[in-house]
């Protein structure tokens, strides 16, 4: 299954021309470089598999944070004080120093064969979570930025992952239509200010999400600001509901405090 997966995926890429295949990504750990044979999976060696904080006991019954063994609630701190405009969201790990260096190699390093290796990760969790969903729709990045990155990492794990669901792929459908600051350093009502009316869906896209649940994808969920920002314009535009699945998951922060990410 793997192996025609991998298949698919090199055919698929090569049509779209995304990314650079010269690259054996099977060959090294994705996280600390280290030769690894092709069978371990995700490409990562054991003991990275071992370093990463998996999202594989209690997380927040609504963003997906991990939640701390010694904290009661089924809610993050965040879900308790705020709702969200998405329904549920689902985060595969908490975002510490591996988790960073991944996310920074795949979004800064022209690494973009990793969204193969995430999106198998995304996949795996869509499947332990029975997730069911019409669509799949990448976070989108301003046009001026995805030109200067070359391309947009949401989207790249949201292609893939649509390829791994049989599930069509709406990267057109919502659109960024306002340049935001970046949000890293930003506190939570800041970035809810900074990017409340970022995203919007084209009036010619609006019948393709009437009446259909969306997978929201990106690579980081941190106060859920983007998250709610992208849900309340797909539901303006007749989303039925929205889920939002993430590689990874700032920590729940119990006493408010803490460092914010992105
Ligand atoms: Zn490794
Ligand atoms: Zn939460």
């Amino acid at each position: 299954m793997k192996r025609l997966l991998k298949i698919w995926w090199i055919l698929s890429a090569l049509g779209e021309g995304f990314f650079d295949l010269i690259y054996p990504s099977n060959i090294y750990c994705i996280s600390c470089g280290n030769i690894i044979d092709d069978s371990r999976p995700y490409s990562l060696c054991d003991t990275c598999v071992r370093t990463l904080k998996w999202a594989n006991e209690r997380t927040c019954q609504r963003c997906g944070k991990i939640l701390q063994e010694s904290y009661a609630p089924d809610l993050c701190s965040d879900c308790l004080k705020e709702e969200h405009i998405f329904k549920r969201g689902y985060a595969c790990v908490e975002y510490t120093a591996a988790e960073r260096d991944i996310i920074h190699s795949f979004k800064y390093k022209d690494k973009a064969y990793l969204g193969r290796n995430l999106a198998e990760i995304l996949y795996d969790r869509i499947k332990i979570e029975e997730i069911e969903f019409d669509i799949v729709i990448p976070v989108p990045m301003h046009m001026k930025k995805q030109r200067k990155r070359g391309y947009n990492q949401a989207a790249v794990l949201a292609m893939s992952l649509a390829k791994f669901m049989e599930v069509p792929y709406g990267g057109k459908i919502l659109v960024r239509v306002a340049e935001t600051e970046p949000m890293s350093g930003l506190g939570a009502i800041e970035r809810k200010n900074n990017i409340q009316h970022a995203f919007d869906v084209p009036s010619d896209k609006k019948s393709d999400i009437a009446g259909k649940r969306v997978l929201l994808v990106d690579d980081i969920y941190t106060t859920g600001s983007t998250a709610d920002s992208c849900s309340s314009a797909l539901m303006a535009s007749g989303a039925e509901e929205i889920f939002i699945i993430t590689f990874a998951s700032g920590a729940n922060l119990i006493n408010g405090e803490g460092e914010m990410l992105n």
